[in-house]
């Protein structure tokens, strides 16, 4: 376990403990109703708002660039069928759901990092 996950998980027990006051006010609220189906709406709405923040939470990080590798790609470049690559995932570059991903041969691969790397993508 890195030091980074145990401070992600020790700020995750806290997060987790913001539920109990919008747990607490829903129950107090609707304290006439079903104790079962108040516990539910509080879920509900605790969901809503902690599901933005644990997405935040264990958004991955990527301090490497992410390459995909297949075999038998049509270069994108140069049209040649062979082993090629592409770059999926840096800081601030994202290809990860691309619904039509360029592979490119290793010649032209190297193109197009050095055209992307002007473009100010980090590598
Ligand atoms: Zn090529």
């Amino acid at each position: 376990m890195t030091m980074k996950f145990i401070k992600k998980y020790v700020f995750y027990l806290f997060r987790w403990q913001l539920s109990t006051p919008i747990l607490a006010i829903v129950l107090w609220w609707l304290r006439a109703y079903n104790g079962i189906i108040v516990t539910v709406i509080a879920n509900f709405i605790g969901g809503l708002i902690f599901f933005w923040i644990d997405r935040i939470i264990f958004r991955v990080e990527f301090t490497n660039p992410l390459w995909e590798i297949r075999d038998n790609i049509t270069c994108a470049s140069c049209g040649k069928i062979c082993d090629g690559f592409r770059l999926v995932k840096t800081k601030n570059y994202d290809r990860l759901n691309d619904k039509n991903p360029e592979f490119r041969c290793p010649e032209c691969a190297k193109e197009k990092i050095k055209e992307l790397t002007e473009r100010g993508v980090i590598m």
